[in-house]
């Protein structure tokens, strides 16, 4: 493993300055650290409140990212109080937590790290401790203890496998104090700890025994391993006609958004022969679990249509649900409530796989992690055999107090978390509008539009402000199928599915029927009539399989109830959007998918739709000045309102999310109130 340490950021810095860069640096290296994993500390003298010197320990606060920590994020603690706790033989999790919040030298600071005694006990300035994936692939093996030997001799201490917590800190202390020429400590099926004087020696004492496991496994693997790789045959059936599939059954209670990867090395680990027994045995360390729960979900499919896809995966799924209660009836001894009994991990040989969260962010994680657990499973196996915790240690770990009681202080998730909008013509006005309360809401956005760079443009914008790979960008021409098609099959890898469709693309023609060129109709009826076809049968598609519902939406206009001189081309397409609208909502009800439309009117700000000359043009028909359109319109309505894009955005809101449940085929105005097109 390269040392990526370099002195010169870090010359002269203070301790604190130079452990985040210790962070940052181990952060870097996915194989020691995944997302809120490892943890750090330095001691250092410092002054109480009263001015009395005391001796401090920062450690990384509870879930941080060592990726991308900052000084904040290290809680200071009184050491004075921390280390008599070295005396006790034991203290609950409860105690512990509750004890280091009061060794808190500020006490605004974030909670100290649930491995903070560990840190504290252990007589040395700097540590690091991680779950780098070459240590537990030495310890997630049958040999286990013989491995570690071999590889390190005695330079090592050996810790026995304990749940986080006072037992494991003292353990490690005692560990530490009996062994004083170790050059670090293992614990069994959880990680690595190293130390130093400083931030760089411990952080080098770790890179040193990582290079070093790494080079053991490689040599073992060498010898072992004979052949290349059994690669898969090519998929019979594409992922994005399963991944709705699966995406409907594992929504049955919740909706849970997919992550897709099917990596050259991902779809080598599937062809193992062994995969069905490899894959059963669990995580490779306790902090994996709660994210990837003990065992994926293999899942092979014997059939290529539709239904019988459904079939091999309803059946495999009622068996994963069977096989975690019966685990949890088993290791249940003090009246826990069963946590929900579906798979974070869906593997499909010869497809890939699938990993599943509440959001996008949490599907990543687990596929990071589980792409790490797949080259510890491997390498475990070439060094005799992957073996790790066991079923009472996974229980614990899973139904750890601690962590149960972090799940209930999150906080209430928003409308439209879980799930899936894709919104035509997005990349400005109306449609950008919408994208943007949709994502704010909570939706996972696909932004498409005619324009992929302003397209690219809001989802970018979207994911700063809402997270994690919340939106992507498809430049989509709704009048080709072959391009409807792709955005949807992209909407499928990427999320997994869909629950919500804005079709809003729409231009706006203007000449009188008998000045009318056939080219003009014929445009408008594509993109006005046409492509809300094309948008709405791709949808419907997937809205079938998943079999959970959804909603689309219609921006149709004020002039489908009261069209207007000179729009012809535009009024007729638009009223046959509108029979498109209310023909969804019928034959759509069955299957519990709604189709609603908005009727806006004279929307100018940020509109493509009202490009210069159509201002120009109304203006004229008008008899008034392009400057004096806005407060012609505002002056038109009953509430003498300006109707901007987000107003439609919030109606759009409603009728996407759960407050419109019982609403479909219903037409709602967003127009300040036009008594000619009130709908009829
Ligand atoms: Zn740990």
């Amino acid at each position: 493993m390269l040392n990526r340490w370099q002195t010169g950021p870090v010359l002269n810095a203070s301790a604190l300055d130079q452990l985040v860069y210790q962070s940052r640096m181990v952060g870097e290296e996915e194989s020691l650290v995944l997302w809120g994993g490892g943890n750090n500390s330095v001691k250092e003298p410092a002054l109480d409140l009263l001015g009395q010197p005391v001796e401090v320990m920062y450690i990384k606060g509870s879930g941080s990212d060592m990726k991308s920590i900052v000084p904040a994020q290290y809680p200071a603690v009184r050491l004075d109080w921390v280390r008599p706790l070295f005396e006790r033989d034991e203290m609950s999790d409860e105690d512990m937590v509750a004890y280091l919040a009061r060794c808190l030298m500020d006490p605004t600071s974030p909670r100290p790290s649930i491995e903070t005694l560990l840190h504290g006990f252990l007589p040395y300035r700097a540590v690091l401790h991680t779950h780098t994936d070459a240590i537990l692939a030495l310890t997630n093996n049958e040999g286990r203890e013989e491995t570690v030997r071999e590889c390190f001799g005695d330079r090592v201490v050996l810790v026995p496998y304990y749940l986080p917590g006072f037992k494991l800190s003292k353990a490690v202390g005692l560990a530490a104090r009996q062994n004083p020429d170790a050059e670090g400590l293992i614990l069994m099926n959880h990680g690595l700890i190293t130390w130093g004087n400083d931030p760089q020696e411990a952080y080098n004492n770790h890179i040193k025994l990582v290079t070093e496991a790494e080079e053991f496994i490689r040599a073992k693997r060498n010898q072992q391993f004979q052949g290349a790789p059994l690669f898969p045959a090519s998929p019979v059936v594409e992922p994005e006609t399963i991944a709705p599939i699966l995406r409907g059954l594992l929504s049955a209670d919740k909706p849970v958004i997919l992550e897709f990867d099917n990596s050259p090395e991902t779809l080598e680990f599937l062809a193992r022969p062994d995969l069905a027994t490899a894959t059963q045995v669990g995580p490779a360390t306790p902090d994996h679990l709660l994210y990837t729960k003990r065992f994926p979900l293999v899942v092979e499919l014997l059939e290529t249509s539709p239904e019988g896809i459904r079939n091999n995966l309803a059946q495999a799924l009622g068996r994963y649900a069977a096989a975690y209660q019966e685990y949890f009836a088993a290791n249940s001894k003090a009246g826990e409530t069963m946590l929900d009994a579906l798979p974070r991990i869906v593997l499909v040989p010869g497809v890939g796989m699938w990993t599943l969260g509440k959001d996008s962010r949490a599907a990543r994680i687990v596929a990071d992690i589980y792409r790490h657990t797949m080259q510890i499973i491997a390498n475990a196996q070439a060094l005799g055999g992957y073996a790790t915790l066991s079923p009472e240690n996974a229980f614990s770990a899973e139904y750890w107090p601690l962590e149960l009681y972090k799940l209930t202080l999150l906080p209430k998730e928003k409308d439209l978390a879980r799930r899936i909008a894709l919104v035509t013509g997005a990349a400005s006005g109306i449609g950008r509008a919408i994208a943007r309360r949709l994502a704010e809401e909570g939706a996972h956005v696909i932004v498409t539009d005619l324009n992929g760079e302003g397209a690219e443009l809001v989802a970018a914008e979207i994911r700063q402000k809402n997270g994690l790979n919340r939106a992507i960008a498809l430049t989509l021409n709704v009048t080709d199928p072959e391009q409807v098609e792709a955005a949807f099959k992209t909407a499928c890898r990427t999320y997994g599915g869909l629950d919500i469709l804005v079709s809003n693309a729409g231009i706006a023609p203007v000449g009188a029927i008998d000045k009318l060129q056939l080219h003009e109709w014929d445009l408008s009826l594509a993109i006005n009539t046409t492509g809300h076809f094309l948008v709405t049968r791709a949808s419907l598609d997937i809205l079938k399989k998943q079999g959970i519902g959804g909603s689309l939406i219609y921006n149709a206009t004020k002039n489908v109830t009261a069209p207007g001189k000179d729009f012809g081309a535009y009024s007729v397409a638009k009223a046959a959007e509108a029979q498109l609208c209310r023909i969804v909502a019928i034959e759509g009800g069955e299957f519990g998918i709604r189709a609603n439309m908005l009727n806006p009117d004279a929307i100018f700000e940020g509109s493509s739709l009202w490009s210069e000359d159509l201002k120009a043009k109304r203006a004229a028909a008008y008899g008034i000045s392009v400057a004096e359109l806005p407060n012609f319109y505002r002056q038109r309505n009953l509430l003498k309102a300006e109707v901007t894009a987000e107003d439609v955005a919030e109606a759009a809101l409603f009728l996407a999310g759960p407050r419109a449940t019982k609403t479909t085929g219903a037409m709602i105005p967003v127009d300040g109130g036009v008594k000619e097109a009130f709908p009829r």
